[in-house]
């Protein structure tokens, strides 16, 4: 096991009923650091019968431990204490989210880590802003109604943001009044772990939070097949997004869905100051290695300045390094996976292919951990499967564009929507932009912004329903309306 400054690795356990135990087959899993191919420790991994467990335990938390009925203000303090105790073993959890996912140390421990605290801190204080409307139907009615959570929510995860997207389906869940079970994904389920070792600190009654790795062809189905769970709260890929709501259809479960993307970036000529826009679209596609929903892996730029965006970001590209991610220094880590890297290296050679131009990287970097050079691809034709399909890795490939609608077209012409941004001076063309991108979020003059505050999620294929904001709260509530005969 790795010898780390904060984080002492240990097996890691189901946590099912505010306990923590193995699995009942005994089945565990290895995670490995994807920057040293190592095994890190052994994970308990969740069988059909654990997760029958976790449901049973969820469903108990929620009909009978008043959690749901528990004073809003009781609720919400203890979920503030959940942010409280993220924050106070920010440096444990970032070393394991870095070693885990291959995500750098300066990242984890200033943004992945603060940010999944301060979404605990947002949504403990939604806990107490549910409210119900009046409806004057009537002089001889009153109507109102009331918003009352959904029952027992399932959180499935992707490996590329663990301990944020854990964040993203509990917190909401739990101000809801919801109970939880949650499954990380595979690859990185040690962030998860923890963070249940700590939740279990913060005064929830047993059951109402539960976390069980394991695989989502076994875990992951029975959650979303499992008559007793009524929401599942899914992040991962468009793929499987749709086979989990074909599959939760049978029970009638609410769904939320938070899929791929291949998000447009767009440079106008006349941005106020072409360093920052390259600077931006650098860190667009390269930010976590290209493992990002919203990478901005489509960068389309105005033809008159095309060549030169083209050559200075395959000039930035080529002089990024690698580095271990737990050192301080290291701004770019290994992908999280051999079958990723491959999958990456597959997407370079079919773009060649296709007759885009190879302008920086390509290849894998080193031959020790997954690393994969930063790579730029130029003249990427609309028909080329690097500007359809999402790659989940550090290659963008750049198309240059004529006018607005020669722009809306390219834009809007894949089959995902999560995210997009645009880099001008002006404001009618950010705008006419903003309003005709079919994409559930636009940045103008800037890239990759997140807040607990904001509404985060897909058009098209990228999803369904929102995370964060208030329209997450609305994702674990359900209404009922009531009428009352005031003749009666
Ligand atoms: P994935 O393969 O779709 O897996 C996501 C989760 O679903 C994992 O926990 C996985 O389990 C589980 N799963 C797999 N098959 C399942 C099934 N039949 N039933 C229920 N659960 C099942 O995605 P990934 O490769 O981990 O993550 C990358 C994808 O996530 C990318 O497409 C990315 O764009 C997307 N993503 C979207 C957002 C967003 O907010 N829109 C954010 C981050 C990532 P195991 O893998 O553990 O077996
Ligand atoms: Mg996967």
């Amino acid at each position: 096991m790795p010898d780390l400054k904060h984080a002492k690795i240990t097996p890691a356990k189901l946590y099912i009923n505010g306990e923590f135990c193995d699995a009942v087959s005994g089945e565990t899993s290895t995670t490995f650091n994807p920057a040293n191919e190592e095994p890190i420790t052994t994970v308990a991994r969740a069988g059909v019968e654990d997760t029958d467990r976790a449901v049973a335990a969820a469903k108990a938390a929620f009909t009978s431990s008043k959690w749901a009925t528990w004073p809003a203000a009781k609720r919400a303090q203890c979920i503030r204490a959940i942010a409280d105790k993220i924050r106070e073993h920010r440096m444990d959890l970032a070393e394991r989210e870095s070693i885990d996912a291959g995500k750098p140390i300066r990242e984890t421990s200033t943004i992945d880590v603060p940010m999944a605290a301060d979404v605990f801190d947002y949504f403990a204080g939604l806990t107490r802003a549910v409210t119900g409307d009046t409806i004057p139907v009537s002089p001889k009615m009153l109507n109102f109604t009331l918003k009352e959570p959904i029952g027992v929510a399932a959180g499935i995860t992707p490996w590329n943001f663990p301990i944020l997207m854990a964040a993203w389906k509990l917190a909401p869940a739990l101000a809801a009044g919801c109970t939880v079970v949650l499954k990380p994904a595979e690859l990185t389920p040690l962030t998860a772990c923890r963070l249940a070792e700590l939740i279990h600190e913060c005064g929830l009654p047993p059951g109402v939070v539960n976390v069980i790795p394991g695989k989502g062809s076994v875990a992951g189905q029975r959650l979303v097949e499992h008559p007793d769970v009524d929401k599942v709260s899914f992040t991962g890929s468009t793929e499987v997004g749709i086979r989990v709501m074909r599959d939760a259809a049978a029970t009638m479960k609410k769904v939320t869905m938070e899929l791929g993307g291949k998000s447009p970036n767009v440079i106008f000529a006349d941005v106020t100051d072409l360093d920052t826009a390259i600077k931006g679209a650098q860190q667009a596609i390269f930010y976590n290695k290209g493992e990002v929903c919203t990478a901005g892996s489509r960068l389309l730029v105005e033809r008159a300045v095309y060549d030169e965006v083209v050559e200075r970001l395959g000039a930035r590209a080529a002089k990024m390094s690698h580095g271990d991610p737990l050192d301080e220094n290291t701004r770019l880590g290994p992908q999280v996976s051999d079958a990723q890297l491959k999958s990456i290296l597959g997407f370079c050679e079919a773009a060649t292919k296709a007759g885009a131009k190879l302008v920086a990287g390509g290849k894998r970097a080193g031959d020790k951990g997954y690393f994969m050079q930063p790579t730029v691809f130029a003249d990427v034709a609309t028909d080329n499967p690097i500007f359809q399909e999402e790659i989940f890795g550090p290659v963008v490939g750049v198309t240059p564009f004529d006018d607005m609608d020669d722009l809306i077209a390219k834009a809007n012409g894949v089959s995902y929507g999560l995210a997009s941004a645009v880099w001008t001076s002006n404001v009618s063309k950010a705008m006419t932009f903003a309003k005709r991108v079919k994409a559930g979020t636009c940045w103008v003059n800037t890239y990759g912004l997140f807040d607990s505050a904001v509404p985060f999620g897909g058009y098209k294929m990228s999803g369904l329903g929102r995370d964060n904001g208030w329209s997450a709260m609305e994702g674990y509530l359900q209404e009922k309306s009531v009428w009352i005969n005031l003749e009666g």
